[in-house]
């Protein structure tokens, strides 16, 4: 029996979620433009493996100066980004939720209300939490969560003690690490939105579209 681990930015959805987060959230700075490119310089650099998760995380968090309200809004938004291809197959997802799970370095705030139209199980979410202050306003991220350590997704994987063949499907360097640690048996690199080489020299499978995930899925 297999299982779908599947990563969220970049990979269900088209876009890095907390990239977005920045835009909305630093619409009004006159700083703005600088900002985001810094956060999108700090992301590339995490999924480069050039700075540990935690260090890119929280240098991200730091820089989004933002509100609740903000990020429920982008919470919608994120649901109208599914991956084409992902958007194509609705039917297996929901045919299969109790092998499917998501993780992801991202929130599970930003992450839910998309996560809900495939049908993915709240329980096999796999992501971070913001913490709020009590006017609403982002104060950081939820340290003890193992999602926010380093090697966050291996940690969690592993504490899951799943049964089957478990395959990582994903664009970045932390969805590699999955197999590297070898606590999934397969990495499939995921490139429909973006393609990572470093990432993809070291998949087993390379994949441009979410059928050839479902045909590998089924395979005997
Ligand atoms: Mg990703």
């Amino acid at each position: 029996m297999k299982k779908l681990i599947i990563d969220f930015d970049s990979t269900l959805v088209k876009i890095e979620t907390l990239d977005k987060l920045a835009e909305l959230a630093l619409a009004e700075n006159e700083n703005k433009d600088e900002i985001v490119e810094e956060i999108k310089r700090i992301t590339e650099m995490g999924m480069n493996g050039e700075i540990t998760f935690p260090e890119s995380l929280e240098r991200r968090i730091s820089l989004i100066n933002t509100h609740k309200d903000i990020v429920e809004s982008l919470a919608r938004l994120i649901k109208e980004e599914l991956s084409d291809s992902v958007l194509d197959n609705l039917d297996f997802f929901m045919k299969n939720r109790n092998d499917i799970f998501i993780i992801s370095g991202g929130f599970k705030d930003l992450i839910f209300p998309t996560a809900e139209i495939l049908g993915v199980y709240p329980k096999n979410i796999l992501a971070n939490d913001f913490v709020f202050d009590e006017n609403g306003v982002l104060a950081g991220v939820d340290k003890e969560n193992l999602m926010a350590k380093e090697n966050g997704k291996v940690n969690q994987l592993k504490e899951l003690n799943l049964s089957g063949e478990l395959i990582m499907v994903g664009d970045g360097w932390t969805d590699y690490q999955v197999r590297e640690f070898g606590v999934a048996d397969k990495f499939i690199a995921y490139t429909e939105n973006v393609s990572r080489e470093k990432v993809v020299r070291k998949a087993d499978i390379v994949v441009d579209n979410f059928n050839e995930v479902i045909g590998y899925f089924y395979k005997k």
